[in-house]
């Protein structure tokens, strides 16, 4: 499936200055030369799970119809160093050859954790690459964490990656608008602001989840009796009642001092 902004719920600001930070290197690289402006190549996306980080970055791809090239850093890292190492240099020539590109680093800290941590050949490799982009056309390079703590904080200078955003769980509101969302075609009738007000603490990936759970139980419903599947507000109240939510406040205030500390770069 081809995902547009309309499959990302809130997050406006962010959006706006993701597409800011990576339309200009990635689409207009002959108005950075000309104007002799140095170009941002590396953004990080840091947050708790589930809010959207990759979903943001697919969009933004689709948006801009750059290339979307997806690396999982804990898969990577799970093959051995040598490999690794081979691999980085094959993802940034997979991009160059298919620019505008944006390379996705999903779980960026397993690539490049604080110093000794690992192997400083992976990190020397990454590094360079991170470096060598800023004399390519059209690649962008976007890390995404829910570890920001764990970053080895010589990819947080200027010139790699220099721009910075915190993707925070929904609002009240934005998860309403997520249960609407994810709830498709069966929103008729359902109350979202009674149901965004007992999900504090929610995900979009834990309301995607309640949602799935609703329509399955819809669809096996529909079958036994012979009849149209239908949701209802209560159906969705039910399911909400045996989950727990993946944000708590010790979870908000870790993300919170982080974003005290590196603030957001835009
Ligand atoms: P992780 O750190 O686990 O990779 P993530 O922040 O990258 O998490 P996504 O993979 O983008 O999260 O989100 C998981 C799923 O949750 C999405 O595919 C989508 O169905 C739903 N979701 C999360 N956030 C949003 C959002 N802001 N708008 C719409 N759907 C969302």
């Amino acid at each position: 499936k081809i995902i547009t902004w309309d499959d990302v719920i809130g997050l406006k600001d962010v959006k706006k200055a993701i597409l800011d930070a990576i339309e200009l290197p990635l689409l207009h690289e002959d108005m950075i030369e000309k104007y002799d402006i140095k170009p941002s190549k590396g953004i990080l996306l840091y947050g708790p799970p589930g809010c959207g980080k990759t979903l943001i970055v697919k969009a933004a791809a689709n948006e801009l119809k750059a290339t979307f090239l997806y690396v999982s850093g804990a898969e990577l890292m799970s093959k051995g160093y040598g490999y690794v190492v081979e691999q980085v240099k094959n993802i940034f020539n997979r991009a160059k050859e298919n620019a505008p590109a944006m390379i996705f680093i999903d779980e960026i800290e397993t690539v490049v954790p604080a110093r000794g941590a690992a192997s400083s050949d992976v990190l020397g490799q990454f590094l360079q690459e991170m470096d060598g982009v800023k004399n390519l056309k059209g690649v962008v390079v976007v890390g995404a964490t829910n570890r920001p703590d764990l970053l080895d904080p010589a990819i947080l200078r200027p010139g790699r990656f220099d721009k910075i955003f915190y993707i925070r769980p929904p609002t009240e509101k934005e998860r309403a608008g997520l249960f609407k969302l994810h709830i498709k075609p069966f929103g008729k009738g359902i109350d979202f602001d009674k149901l965004a007000e007992i999900t504090n603490g929610f995900t979009g990936a834990d309301i995607a989840s309640i949602c799935q759970s609703a329509k399955l139980n819809a669809i096996k419903r529909s079958i036994q009796n012979e009849e149209k599947p239908n949701i209802t507000t209560e159906d969705l109240i039910k399911i909400i009642k045996t989950r727990k939510p993946s944000i708590n406040p010790q979870i908000l205030e870790f993300y919170n001092r982080f974003e005290k500390e590196y603030g957001e770069r835009k």
